[in-house]
Order: structure tokens, then sequence, then C-alpha cells
């Protein structure tokens, strides 16, 4: 074992909270009750749930009827989209608007649709990763069923103009769904003043557990059932609720709401830090907009470095960090997000992400710091690709 664990990597999963974690324990210990169960430990487990869903909703600035617990992103992502693409065809729409930088469970969800008699338009993200308002509006036609847009980027953190395009959406009645996996923990969303129709949150990305996620549905859309069986979260999706995930999910929004804000101060410190330090390094690209982000998640392309060196270089230092999303790091594809900003093959396959929490020290950053520029370095003396990109720039 490492002495130093030096997590930054926390866009690909965080830890529980000690405030989570004491959270759920009774209701994985004492009060483990069946929601459904009519005597009292069961009616405590199903008032502990309508509690959660309350504050959930509260902290949306929804109702708590427009809140579903799921497995987690992926499945909300998948839930929304699937629904509004089967209730808009009945009506003989099948165009659906989104980004070229979705997460995959967007993207592949799509992609099934396009074989089922679905179009797609993909919206570009240009070099600094942000959608136009103006393409969405463009880009809206008679057939328009759904746009899909994501609220904050994972690989890059790029922020994009939810409430701007929730407007447009609103203005051409179309239903408006955005991915705010990324920005649930950083940014106070508010599904009315941000124009929402559904959006989705995953739990283990703001300190609670994995396995655990919801999806808000503004009242009137009708959600497809998902799970046929008992008639938990209103008869659409059955099975026994995970009592003390959605426990510890309304917990971790409640916790990521008081905090954020300061949080959000001292990554920006550190952001700046990493920026600052890193771009000192030759022929570096950062990826990203500074300014529309979230500050905790800062993204680099190194020329002539191979991204899965570069972690285990990193690794060996004891630091945790990424090259694009966990997803794509398992494969040789180059990010499909870097790809979108337009970044050559070459380039994008030399990315690290760095990805912070409430729990990243500036210890932790001067340590990324002081060994980086020396991976580089090492890196790039043993790479022919290096050795070409120099001799061309002679
Ligand atoms: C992690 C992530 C998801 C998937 O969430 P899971 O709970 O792991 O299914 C979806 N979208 C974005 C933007 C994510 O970062």
């Amino acid at each position: 074992m490492l002495k130093t664990r030096i997590y930054l990597d926390n866009a690909a999963t965080t830890k529980i909270s000690d405030r989570v974690f004491d959270a759920m324990l009774p209701y994985l210990k004492e009060q483990y009750g069946n929601p459904s169960s009519i005597y009292t430990l069961g009616r405590e487990a199903s008032i502990a749930i309508t509690n959660a869903r309350t504050k959930c909703a509260e902290l949306l600035n929804a109702k708590p009827a427009e809140i579903y617990f799921t497995s987690g992103g992926s499945e909300s992502d998948n839930w929304a989209i699937r629904s509004v693409a089967d209730l808009m065809k009945a009506k003989g729409k099948n165009h659906i608007i989104t980004s070229a930088f979705e997460h995959h469970a967007v993207l592949h969800t799509l992609q099934e649709l396009e074989k089922k008699g679905f179009e797609v338009t993909y919206l570009p993200v240009y070099s600094n990763g942000v959608v136009k308002v103006e393409d969405v509006k463009a880009a809206i036609t008679d057939k328009t069923a759904l746009v899909t847009i994501m609220y904050a980027n994972n690989e890059i953190g790029t922020v994009q103009p939810i409430r701007e395009i929730g407007a447009v959406c609103r203005e051409n009645g179309v239903y408006f769904h955005t991915d705010a996996v990324q920005a649930a923990p950083h940014i106070h969303i508010d599904v009315q003043a941000d124009n929402i129709d559904l959006l989705s949150i995953s739990g283990h990305k703001l300190h609670a557990q994995k396995g655990v996620g919801l999806l808000y549905c503004r009242r009137g859309i009708k959600l497809n059932p998902l799970i046929s069986g008992g008639g938990q979260e209103r008869g659409l999706r059955a099975g026994t609720e995970n009592l003390a995930g959605i426990i510890g999910l309304a917990e971790a929004m409640a916790a990521a709401n008081e905090t954020m804000d300061d949080v959000n101060e001292q990554h920006k410190k550190f952001a700046d830090q990493i920026y600052d330090a890193v771009m000192k390094i030759d022929r570096v690209h950062f990826n990203g907009d500074r300014e529309h982000c979230i500050p905790s998640t800062v993204n680099f392309s190194f020329e002539g470095v191979e991204g899965e060196s570069l972690l285990l270089q990193l690794d060996l230092q004891g630091i945790a960090a990424s090259s694009g999303s966990a997803c794509t790091s398992g494969s040789l594809d180059p990010s499909h997000v870097l790809l979108a900003l337009g970044l050559t093959h070459e380039v994008a396959h030399g990315s690290l992400r760095i990805s912070m929490s409430e729990y990243t020290t500036q210890e932790e950053i001067d340590k990324l710091l002081e060994v980086l520029p020396g991976i580089i370095s090492k890196l790039r003396a043993m790479s022919p690709l290096w050795e070409r990109i120099v001799k061309e720039n002679k």
C-alpha cells in the first residue's frame, strides 16, 4: 500500500461522506423495514423515503411527485429519453436534438432510437466545449420531440447555457431533458428557473453511494413503465426501494447544496494553480472553457504523451486521475468528447482529467504539480512520437 492516496478522479466517482454514511447507517441496520409493509417498521421506512423525496424535490425546486428514484444516472437518462421518444412518436414527432459530447448513457440510447426511425441532430460544441443556444433554435423543426443536452460535461467540466436552451424549448413546445449528473454537486439547480422538463442525477458523483439516482420528470409528462411488479415509484418502477441509498442521496444533495459555494471557491483557486503550472509545460492544450465551467474538473492534452502511460506514472506516485472518461479509458479509442472539441486523435490520446472534491487539499495539488512536469518529460524522452513532433517543429 502506498502511503499517500491522492484521489483526483471525482468525476468518475466519489467517496461516501461521513455525513451521508451516518444518515444511511440506521437504515442498513435497525430501520431495515420494507417501505410497503404496514407495521411500524415498514411505515417508518416509507416515511423516510417520503421525506427524502420531499428533500430532493425542495432542493431542485420541484414537487415530490415529480421525483422518481432510480439506480443512477444511466437509468435516469435512458428512462427520460425513451419515454419522451415513445410519447412523441405517437404524435408524429421523431426528431431529437443533442450535443456531440453527451455521456454514453445518452448517446447510445439515441443511437438505438435512430435504428427505430428517429432522426438525431448532434450539435457542435466548438473548441471550448459549449453549445450555442442559436444552434439549438436553428435545429428545431416541427418534428422535434426532445432536446437533451447535459448540464456540465464529465470530461472537461464545461457548463452549458441550460436556462436559455430550456427557454427556447418552451417557446417551441419541445421537451427538454438535461443530464445534470456532473452539475448536481457544484451548481444550485432550479428546474423552474432553468426551464427543465426532465433531469438526471446520480448519487455516487456527489458523495452518496453507487447504484442510486433520481429522475425529475415535470408533472404531466408521461413516463414509460420501466419495471413491472409492485407499485413502487408510482407504479412505474417496481421493486423494493433502495432504502439506505435513497436516504443517502437526499442527504448528499442537501450537503452539497450547503457547501458548494465555499467548495467552488476553493476549487477555483486550485484550478487556477493547476492551469498556471501546467500551461508552462511545452506543447500542452487546455481543454474546456475557464469561464463557463465547474471549476472542479480541469482537462489538458500533452502532445507526444500517451494518456494511459501518464495515468500509470501518476499512480506510481499515489495519484489517481483519469484520461478521458472511465468508460473510454478501457479502450484505445480516443475520447469522443475531446474529438468533438476538434482535437486530433493523436493529441486527444495524451489527455489528463483532474477532478476534485471537497476533500481535495492544497497539499495534494502541490504534490500533483510537483511530480507532473517530470513525468511528462520522462514520457516524452521515451516517445518516438515526441521525437517526431520536435523535429517537425524545429
Ligand atoms: C457518471 C455519469 C453518468 C452515469 O451515472 P451512473 O450513476 O454511473 O449510471 C451519466 N452522465 C454523466 C454526465 C456522468 O458523469
